[in-house]
């Protein structure tokens, strides 16, 4: 019984978190309801990573809660900076309309802004500047809900310029983009949970924390499965891994990157790694 609920738990809050965005959306500020769903869904995460830690050494402590918190609100300002951009750049393309109902539209859409987040992050992944850009998000040791938020502003401006530009030009509603992109960023908090939930089958529809904690591995043969919100781009373009345990978390050489915030964020700047 236990370890069915340990199945049931990701699908059943995509289910409550997607009713609530569906139900809201034209009673609600579009920012408040992004929050609000972002808030329950780390107060409910927190709570199963105390509850049932996958790996009681990766628990979040005070310092790694306390960096997280600052690259929330630097990032905060870069998703603004981001979806300005990507609508600036959307008008000057022509855009077409894509005329489906929702149920047909959102699943559309996080296709097609995955298949773009897909292949951004893929190439972040290469030596050079775009590494150095992303890097900082694979240097921690440990993987937790929190600390999907330690990324470079660089990093979150082209990711958003690169989804967002994509689904605008394509031509989808305001309400499926709000709806699409609203289940990308819950899912990219609950790919990186600590928590013993488990994927089974539903690693094969979207992305699951036992998918996404082998991105993060030290052992580049296991760094695969570049899309933490659905896995299918992977199973195309052959990064898809499938497997329970994930050798550690990391960087391969720690002592190549820097590890406090200002030297962090200068870090894409900087000759070498
Ligand atoms: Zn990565």
């Amino acid at each position: 019984m236990r370890t069915l609920i340990k199945y049931l738990i990701h699908p059943t809050i995509l289910v409550i978190y997607m009713t609530i965005a569906y139900k809201f959306y034209a009673q609600v500020h579009p920012f408040l309801l992004l929050l609000s769903l972002v808030l329950i869904n780390l107060t409910f995460l927190w709570f199963l990573e105390w509850l049932i830690p996958f790996k009681k050494k990766w628990k979040m402590d005070k310092k790694g809660f306390l960096v997280n918190l600052k690259y929330f609100g630097i990032n905060a300002a870069a998703d603004s900076l981001g979806k300005l951009s990507a609508i600036f750049i959307a008008m000057k393309l022509t855009a077409g309309t894509v005329d489906l109902p929702l149920y047909y539209s959102v699943p559309l859409a996080v296709i097609a802004l995955e298949f773009f987040g897909y292949w951004i992050h893929r190439s972040t992944h290469q030596d050079g500047l775009l590494w150095r850009v992303h890097s900082i998000h694979h240097t921690p040791n440990k993987i937790f809900t929190w600390n999907n938020n330690k990324m470079h502003p660089l990093n979150i401006v082209l990711l958003k310029i690169g989804r967002l530009t994509s689904l605008i030009v394509i031509g989808f509603s305001a309400e499926t983009i709000f709806l699409a992109t609203t289940f990308a960023l819950l899912q990219n908090y609950i790919s990186h949970v600590n928590a013993d939930i488990r994927g089974g089958l539903l690693s094969y529809i979207i992305g699951t924390p036992e998918l996404h904690r082998l991105h993060h591995s030290t052992n580049r043969e296991e760094a695969l499965n570049y899309s933490a919100v659905i896995p299918y781009w992977d199973m195309i373009f052959g990064t898809f891994l499938n497997q329970q345990e994930v050798e550690s978390i990391g960087v391969h050489n720690p002592e190549d990157y820097p590890n406090e915030i200002k030297q962090e964020l200068l870090f894409p700047f900087r000759k070498g790694v």
